[in-house]
C-alpha cells in the first residue's frame, strides 16, 4: 500500500488510473488544473483514500506529508490541442516535468513518466522498439508535443542518473475507452461520436496511415506493471494489431450499425504515416501483454458514448 500523487488525475487516462491504484488499496493524492480534464471523470472516486487538488503543475508542487510514488500524467495530449494551446503543452511537459521530479526528489518517492510514441515522430523504423530516436520535426505543429515529451524523458533520466531518483518511463501508444471526451478531437472518439450521431465521418487525408489502438484498461495494466517492476529505461505500452485509418472506420461503422458516410479532408501536418509499437520489451520485462482487441474495444466505447451524445 502506497501513497501516490497522480497529476492529471482528472483526465481519461489519469481517472482510470486514480480508480486501479484505489482498488488495489494504494492511498491517491490526484493533482489537476482541468484544462481538458473533469471532474465528472472522478467525483464516483472521491471518499477514504481519494483526495483531490486543483492546481497548475507547471507552477510550483507541493503536497504535504509522506508520498512514495509521483506518476506524472498531466499534459494535454490531442492534435487539436497542440495548434490551441501550445505554450501549456511545452511547459507542462517542461515545467511541470521538472517541479514533480523535484518533489519525487524532496520525498524519496518512485517517479513515473507518462511519455509517447510521439517521441518518435513520423517513424522511419517500423514497428517502434525503445532503441529508436525517432525523426521529429521540432518546428512543426506538433513538435511543442513531440518536444515537450522528449524532454521529459530527458529530465527524467537526468534525475535518475544525477540525483539516484527510482524512475520509470512508459511510452503509449494511441490508446481510447470510456471517458475520452467527446470533443477530444482524436481519430477513435471523433469517429464513434460522428457515426452515432450520424454525422459524416472525417478521413484525414486517404486514411492509409496506420495507428495501433489500444484499450485503456491494457493500458493502466500495463502502467502497474511497469510500474511495480525495476525497468528504469523506456517501455513502449500498446497494442501491436496495426490499422490504416480507414479501416478504423468502416469498423466503427459496423461496431455502430452507422450509415454515416465517409469524408476526406486535408492531412494535417507532420502527421506520422505508419505507428506500431515493438513490444519485445514490455512482454519479456514485465511479463505484459495487450487483451482487448479493437472491436470489443469500439463496442464498449460505443456504449460510453451512445448514452453521452445522443
Ligand atoms: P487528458 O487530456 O484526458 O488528460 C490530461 C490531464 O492533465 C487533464 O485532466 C488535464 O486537465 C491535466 N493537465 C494538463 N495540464 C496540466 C497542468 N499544467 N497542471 C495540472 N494538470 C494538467 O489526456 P490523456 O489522454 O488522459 O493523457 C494523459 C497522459 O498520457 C498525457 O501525459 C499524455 O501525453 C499521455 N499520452 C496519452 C495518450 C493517449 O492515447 N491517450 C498517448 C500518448 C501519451
Ligand atoms: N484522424 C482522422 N480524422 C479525425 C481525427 C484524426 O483521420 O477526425 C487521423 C489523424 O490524422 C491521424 C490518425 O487519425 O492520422 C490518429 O489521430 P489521433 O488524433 O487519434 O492521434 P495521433 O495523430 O496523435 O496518433
Amino acid at each position: 500500500m502506497a501513497r501516490v500523487v497522480v497529476t492529471g488525475g482528472a483526465g481519461f487516462l489519469g481517472s482510470h488510473l486514480c480508480r486501479a491504484l484505489l482498488e488495489r488499496g494504494d492511498e491517491v493524492v490526484a493533482l489537476d488544473n482541468l484544462i481538458t480534464g473533469s471532474i465528472t471523470n472522478i467525483e464516483e472516486l472521491f471518499g477514504a483514500g481519494f483526495t483531490f487538488v486543483e492546481h497548475d503543475v507547471s507552477t510550483h508542487v507541493w503536497v504535504p506529508g509522506p508520498v512514495d510514488v509521483v506518476m506524472h500524467l498531466a499534459s494535454p495530449a490531442s492534435p487539436v490541442d497542440f495548434e490551441r494551446i501550445p505554450i501549456q503543452i511545452l511547459k507542462v511537459g517542461g515545467l511541470g516535468t521538472h517541479n514533480t521530479l523535484g518533489l519525487a526528489l524532496a520525498k524519496g518517492a518512485r517517479y513515473f513518466l507518462a511519455s509517447t510514441s510521439e517521441v518518435y515522430g513520423d517513424p522511419l523504423v517500423h514497428p517502434q522498439p525503445e532503441e529508436y530516436w525517432g525523426n521529429v520535426n521540432p518546428i512543426g505543429p506538433r513538435g511543442v508535443y513531440d518536444e515537450a515529451k522528449r524532454y521529459a524523458e530527458a529530465m527524467t533520466m537526468a534525475y535518475h542518473r544525477h540525483h539516484g531518483v527510482d524512475v520509470r518511463i512508459v511510452r503509449i501508444f494511441n490508446t481510447y475507452g470510456p471517458r475520452m471526451r467527446p470533443d477530444d478531437g482524436r481519430a477513435v472518439s471523433n469517429f464513434l461520436v460522428q457515426a452515432l450521431r450520424g454525422e459524416p465521418i472525417t478521413i484525414f487525408g486517404d486514411g492509409g496511415q496506420t495507428r495501433s489502438f489500444t484499450y485503456v484498461d491494457d493500458e493502466i495494466r500495463g502502467f502497474l506493471a511497469l510500474l511495480d517492476s525495476d525497468v528504469n529505461t523506456p517501455i513502449n505500452i500498446g497494442n501491436d494489431n496495426e490499422f490504416t485509418i480507414a479501416q478504423l472506420a468502416e469498423l466503427v461503422l459496423e461496431v455502430t450499425g452507422s450509415t454515416s458516410e465517409l469524408v476526406h479532408l486535408p492531412l494535417p501536418v507532420d502527421d506520422p504515416m505508419q505507428r506500431k509499437p515493438d513490444l519485445t520489451k514490455a512482454r519479456t520485462l514485465l511479463g505484459w501483454e495487450p487483451t482487448v482487441q479493437l472491436r470489443e474495444g469500439l463496442e464498449r466505447t460505443s456504449a460510453y458514448f451512445s448514452s453521452r451524445v445522443l
